[in-house]
């Protein structure tokens, strides 16, 4: 088993004491993925149109494409020339705050003006192919290179191939090297994906009631950004001169004046398969703990464990660990999980769910525990993903003074009928019976 560990930095996101951890990542054996059809469609139904006397120019963008500007694939030179597009306007059943209408997504980021950061990121930091998309709900960054369409195989390939076709003509399910700015439109789409995902689970609806006077970006009040850079140094660079933290893999990150989730990670010395399963672990667990707003911690194994499960959906030879706070503890990880989580159930080395189901801080999931979250939170999915995206919701409405095992007891109450005690049962059961044993 190879293992290799990148010393990192994860963010902290509490609202008023920002706690802060090392994340990194452990490589695995390939196994056959829990895949969970989460209603986002197999095929690409194509939404732009071009232009019949320039093919390449997209006549109905709904981004901005900094590369795109340059190439004439967009009419628009700006960011500010979209502003129609890409901000938003809400408006308050009631008067809130004294204002009944608020405009939303005013071009700032890392809660600076985002012609400073732009700045940053497209001259002072002279990367090689950096690339800024903004759309009504992202803004992303990416700075990666080239890489090869068909090595190693991805099984989503075929179908993202056909979703850059939308945008570049000549990209077909025959194109092998996809360029750096088609590769930054890759990571578009899939956090559009993930995102779509996410909110397919939870049900999410922009008019349920617990929405109206919620900021408009799924309960934050600015845009979900993304940073990807090519090499780690840039990536560390950026964070430290932004936010202040000493990193070395990238992190996640709560802004908590003006309420926005940040995703940053490198790509050095990976191939995209596994900058992928970084991009959507991180992105993910942004997902769930900000959803409606981030005012507390959900338990600490529920969020890292939907980050695997989705990050194990995309391959599960490459996992993403959020490790907590201090110093990276030492560990070994089974290079099939089914195969180490079954052992460790059969031995009785697996801990009961109740022992640490109202932990809050991810620090106190050990490394080595992360296979089993990642299992119990596919459990539960592959119980009932209705009821899943039921018991994240009512995870979301914490009651004044209500523990979070309180909490916990009561959400699963609500939405699966169970206690703690029956889905740890539950969950043995299923594993003696279904995970293979070697
Ligand atoms: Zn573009």
């Amino acid at each position: 088993m190879r293992i290799w560990i990148v010393a990192a930095l994860i963010a902290g996101l509490f609202p008023s004491l920002p706690l802060r951890g090392q994340s990194g990542s452990v490589r695995g054996k390939m196994e056959k993925p829990d895949v969970y059809d989460f209603g986002y469609p197999s095929t690409w139904k194509k939404k732009y149109r071009h232009s019949e006397a320039t093919p390449r120019l997209i006549l109905n963008p709904d981004f901005f494409c900094s590369q795109c500007a340059k190439e004439g694939r967009i009419s628009y030179k700006s960011r500010d020339e979209m502003v129609d597009l890409l901000e938003v306007d809400k408006t308050y059943p009631n008067p809130l705050e004294g204002k009944t209408k608020e405009h939303f997504g005013e071009f700032r980021m890392l809660e600076r003006p985002g012609n400073v950061v732009l700045r940053r990121f497209m001259k002072d930091m002279k990367l090689k192919d950096p690339v800024f998309i903004e759309d009504r709900f992202f803004r992303l960054f990416v700075d990666l290179g080239s890489f090869h369409s068909k090595m190693p195989p991805y099984a989503r390939r075929e179908f993202e191939l056909s979703q850059l076709a939308d945008i570049f003509p000549r990209v077909t399910s025959k194109t092998i090297t996809i360029t750096p700015h088609q590769r930054a439109h890759l990571y578009h789409f899939r956090a559009h994906r993930l995102l779509e995902e996410f909110q397919h689970l939870v049900g999410y609806d922009p008019k349920a009631p617990y929405m109206a006077y919620a900021p408009p970006f799924m309960g934050m009040r600015q845009k979900w950004e993304v940073y990807i850079f090519r090499k780690q140094k840039d990536a560390s660079a950026f964070v430290e001169g932004f936010l202040g933290q000493k990193v070395n893999d990238g992190l996640c990150w709560h802004l908590l004046t003006e309420r926005a989730m940040l995703t940053i990670l490198h790509g050095q010395r990976r191939r995209d398969v596994d900058v992928n399963n970084t991009f959507t672990h991180r992105l993910c667990y942004n997902f769930i703990t900000g959803y409606r707003g981030y005012a507390y911690d959900l338990p600490a194994w529920l969020a890292l464990g939907y980050a695997h499960l989705m990050e194990r959906r995309e391959r599960t030879d490459f996992n993403t660990i959020i490790f907590g706070e201090g110093r990276i503890p030492r560990f070994r990880l089974p290079s099939k999980w089914k195969v180490g989580v079954k052992k460790a159930v059969l031995a009785k080395k697996a801990p009961p769910l109740q022992e640490f189901a109202a932990y809050e801080a991810v620090g106190r999931i050990p490394p080595q525990m992360h296979p089993q979250i990642w299992s119990l939170v596919s459990y539960l999915v592959q119980l009932d993903q209705k009821k899943m995206g039921r018991l994240i919701n009512i995870l979301k409405e914490k009651k004044k003074g209500e523990s979070t095992r309180n909490l916990l007891r009561r959400a699963l109450a609500a939405s699966y009928g169970l206690t703690l005690a029956q889905v740890d049962e539950g969950w043995r059961e299923w594993v003696k019976t279904t995970y293979p044993s070697i």
